[in-house]
């Protein structure tokens, strides 16, 4: 999976040469199998609030190795910056800058993670110091060495910082399992969501479904679910036949053959959820096509089937499953896949662009249906990531592609599906209606 440049810069000879050409030089990146601890020790938790206070002895119960400040430590793993209270943009200077004398202790694959509240537009200099937190994160992750990532989580204000969707997404962004995700945000909305009662098996009992799952990012995710516990339907055009059957042997997954654009599709796929006995918990809309092309040259053949399949089709099936009223479980959890290309926008991808960002606002308005019944609609939005799709791209754009990002590389399906099996789980059930980058902080589009 590693690519050829990664491959030779990260041999003894090579790694010098680069060093002197100032190339980039991209880490190896540590993924769940890599690093099996939850939490990365020691970790330091900055902030004198309550919540700080708070945060720091659930850490220590879990078995952390947890201290208050760096002192002499040699190594950290793991800062946790606990910033909410501010009150005006001063705050933040004591609040941070004892982690840039800790820089370069932080270990290969370390974590920074910052709580703080979201901007409400009410008070000119807290929500100016609430701001500030963001523009901090992202330029620090910028200059992270060593695979280190650094992201926050924004607490809506009346939303507990210890509510499930702050625990959950607190440990999901410690853990191995964020490794391509650095500079971003997951905001906490609600106190909805509960506790993970087995933290092995976090989706156990759920039965999901993910579209274009016989390949790619789909059969990733179908793994990572399944891995988690989840019983899951794989669906895939008949064309990927093969594949999808093969994938379902590996996983005991019930297979459906179905082409998400055609007529009837929602209905087909209701039906067969009925006659297999079967309600779906978590629906990973995936299923995505590119038919690149400068706008002056595009045409109804290369702007209609990437809109039919990356947008249209979420939104019919998604309905058929909602109006049929016996096709999902009490809270259902939708998971979309979108695009960086959605949101910076890409040369020659204004279809794709298009379909990615109709799948942002579709999963915000999705969401806000869903809310009343404790159900979630959420997206991701992968950067490059190594798949059959991007290797089809031209050999020269798609190596500038994978490496204009913090982490100099390209991100592997597991890194989205990793996100997602966040998203489809209890604790996020706070998270709602956002998009969350697996891009490794990517600079420009896909
Ligand atoms: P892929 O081409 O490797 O796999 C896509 C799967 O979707 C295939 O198995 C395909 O048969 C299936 N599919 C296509 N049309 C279908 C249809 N009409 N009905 C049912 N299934 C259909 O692509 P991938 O790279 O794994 O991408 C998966 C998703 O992630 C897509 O939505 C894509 O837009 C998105 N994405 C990928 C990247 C990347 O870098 N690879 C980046 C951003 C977003």
């Amino acid at each position: 999976m590693t690519d050829t440049y990664t491959r030779l810069v990260r041999s003894a000879p090579g790694g010098m040469l680069a060093k002197q050409l100032g190339l980039p030089r991209p880490s190896k990146l540590l993924r769940r199998g890599d690093r099996p601890e939850p939490v990365l020790g020691p970790v330091v938790v900055l902030g004198a609030s309550a919540a700080a206070d708070a945060l720091a002895r659930r850490l220590l119960d879990e078995g952390a190795d947890v201290r208050r400040r760096f002192e002499d430590l040699r190594s950290v793993g793991t800062v946790v910056i606990v910033a909410d209270e501010l009150t005006a943009p001063g705050d933040l200077g004591p609040l941070v800058l004892p982690l840039a004398g800790a820089m370069r202790s932080l270990l290969p694959g370390a974590r920074v993670v910052t709580i703080s509240r979201p901007a409400t537009g009410e008070e000119p200099a807290r929500d100016a110091a609430r701001g500030g937190v963001e523009g901090f994160v992202r330029s620090l992750a910028h200059e992270m060495r060593g695979g280190a990532t650094a992201n926050g989580i924004l607490v809506a204000d009346g939303v507990g910082p210890d509510a499930p969707g702050v625990v959950g997404a607190l440990r999901f962004l410690l853990s191995a399992r964020s490794a391509f995700i650095t500079g971003q945000f997951l905001t906490v909305t609600s106190d909805a969501g509960s506790a993970t009662a087995d933290l092995a098996q976090p989706l156990a009992g759920r039965t999901a479904l993910v579209t274009g799952a016989a390949r790619g990012i789909g059969a990733a995710i179908a793994r990572t679910l399944s891995a988690d516990g989840a019983r899951l339907v794989v669906l895939d055009v008949p064309g990927a036949g093969t594949e999808l059957s093969r994938l379902a042997n590996e996983l005991r997954a019930v297979p459906i053959q179905l082409d998400v654009t055609s007529e009837g599709a929602g209905e087909r796929l209701v039906s067969f959820l009925r006659e297999h006995g079967l309600l779906l918990d978590i629906v990973v809309l995936n299923a995505g096509i590119t038919r690149d092309k400068l706008f002056a040259n595009m045409t109804p053949d290369r702007w209609d089937p990437v809109l039919g399949v990356n947008i249209t089709s979420q939104i019919t099936l998604s309905e058929a499953l909602l109006e049929a009223g016996d096709a999902l479980g009490a809270h259902p959890r939708f998971v979309s896949l979108a695009s960086t290309s959605g949101i910076a926008g890409n040369r020659g991808q204004t279809n794709y662009a298009a379909s990615k960002a109709g799948v942002m606002a579709f999963v915000d308005a999705l969401a806000g249906r869903l809310e009343a019944s404790g159900g979630t609609a959420n997206a991701v939005a992968p950067g490059f990531i190594e798949t059959e799709m991007t290797a089809k791209m031209p050999a020269l754009t798609r190596e500038v592609a994978r490496r204009v990002n913090s982490l100099a590389q390209g991100g592997r399906p597991v890194d989205v599906a990793e996100a997602i099996a966040f998203l489809a789980s209890d604790e996020a059930g706070g998270v709602q209606g956002q998009t969350l980058r697996v891009c490794g902080q990517n600079m420009v589009g896909k």
